[in-house]
């Protein structure tokens, strides 16, 4: 055993990743393909999403082409990290973590996300990089600095078949958040999203 091993500076492993873009582009499709290879390296997986995204009337994670992974549904960063807590003092210290729509936790996820990777887990993080309106969505600026790895994935933009960047409100409210699939959303690409939604909704490009 050389000196490194017998004294390393630190856990290994620990960083964070996060898969960001539109809806449809793929984002927990992705996520859940990394947790499956992280399962045949014989890891220990935990995968987390915020109880607020009900969207399959289970606390499993689904992707739109239907692929599914059991999860927790956590209320907040706080009950995030309680779980992972816990799971570490009865010796059951995950190797990854997954956090699906992220987006939809406060700014204090990304201390939590740091703190879990200062510890040596790999943190996967996947979420809406914009809202509706094409804001920063969240927690997501943050994050994205924090992280040691990004991918920008983009979906296929309905009206123009090419790589689409944005989400557009196909119907609803004009409420921050509002959970939905297929009919309420969807993805664009630049010239059709300014088409549609600067000229109903005047896009702002800074936070107000
Ligand atoms: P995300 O988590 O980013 O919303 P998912 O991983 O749940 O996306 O779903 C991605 C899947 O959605 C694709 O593999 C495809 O089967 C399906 N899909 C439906 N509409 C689109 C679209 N406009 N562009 C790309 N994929 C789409
Ligand atoms: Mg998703």
């Amino acid at each position: 055993m050389t000196a490194y091993e017998r004294h390393p500076p630190h856990p290994v492993g620990g960083t964070i990743e996060v898969i960001a873009g539109p809806m449809f582009s793929g984002k927990t499709e992705e996520l859940l393909r990394r947790l499956r290879r992280a399962t045949l390296a014989k890891q220990a997986v935990t995968l987390f999403k915020p109880e607020r995204d009900n969207r399959h009337g289970t606390t499993d994670v689904v992707s739109h082409d239907a692929r599914r992974q059991p999860a927790q549904a956590v209320k907040d960063a706080a009950a995030l990290e309680a779980m992972v807590d816990q799971m570490i003092a009865s010796q059951n210290m995950p190797d990854v973590v997954g956090v699906d729509e992220v987006q939809f936790f406060g700014e204090d996820i990304v201390a939590v996300c740091n703190r879990m990777a200062d510890s040596g887990i790999r943190v996967i993080t996947a979420g809406l990089d914009l809202d509706y309106l094409g804001r920063p969505f969240g927690c997501m600026p943050l994050l994205l600095a924090h992280a040691e790895y990004v991918t920008k994935l983009h979906a296929i933009c309905s009206i123009t078949g090419r790589p689409a960047h944005f989400s557009h409100r196909v119907e609803g409210g004009n409420e921050d958040v509002q959970i939905g699939g297929a009919e309420s959303y969807q993805a664009l690409s630049r010239e059709p999203y300014n088409d549609v939604v600067v000229r109903s909704h005047h896009r702002v490009t800074t936070s107000e």
